[in-house]
């Protein structure tokens, strides 16, 4: 019989199968939308990293017999569209970038607690492999909101600070 955290385990990985999925469509859209070459080589380099963990989240289904299967998650379908509103409303502008990073790292956020949680239930239900997976990929995402917040800083926030 299946425990109850399998069941949640399973769901919750079919809810960031499903995100994961639209964050790679919407990451080429990010890509191309942002001015900032350096904006668009994190969005592009991101983009790469979420196919490869498209692939780590079918390798944990393999690892609990079930096939990779998404199911709709409202969260995510939000964020998205908060951040295309971002994009259909500042661009031509010199803030669109700021606002881009502001939307991006609302994704990354809703991705660490999802990742955070999933590794803690894997190590909970004994699957070590699962969760050495699952903590790949939340270090990506810490690495991308940190990398996000440094471009940030570093210019964008101070380009749209002088925009009028
Ligand atoms: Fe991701
Ligand atoms: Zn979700
Ligand atoms: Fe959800
Ligand atoms: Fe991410």
């Amino acid at each position: 019989m299946e425990k109850m955290l399998d069941v949640l385990f399973h769901e919750t990985l079919k809810d960031i199968y499903y995100a994961e999925r639209r964050i790679l469509k919407s990451l080429t859209r990010l890509a191309r939308g942002a001015q900032s070459p350096d904006l668009q080589a994190a969005f592009r380099t991101h983009r790469e990293e979420t196919q490869g963990q498209i692939e780590r989240l079918q390798q944990v289904f393999e690892i609990i017999g079930k096939r990779p299967q998404g199911k709709t998650c409202e969260a995510i379908d939000g964020i998205l569209a908060e951040g295309e509103e971002m994009l259909e409303t500042f661009t031509g502008q010199p803030a669109l970038d700021a606002g881009l990073v502001s939307s991006a790292q609302a994704v990354e956020h809703y991705e660490i607690t999802r990742y955070g949680t999933l590794k803690a239930w894997a190590e909970a239900l004994g699957l070590p492999e699962a969760a050495a997976l699952l903590d790949q990929t939340l270090q990506e995402e810490i690495r991308t909101d940190q990398s996000m917040s440094r471009l940030a800083e570093k210019s964008l926030n101070s380009i749209a600070m002088a925009a009028e």
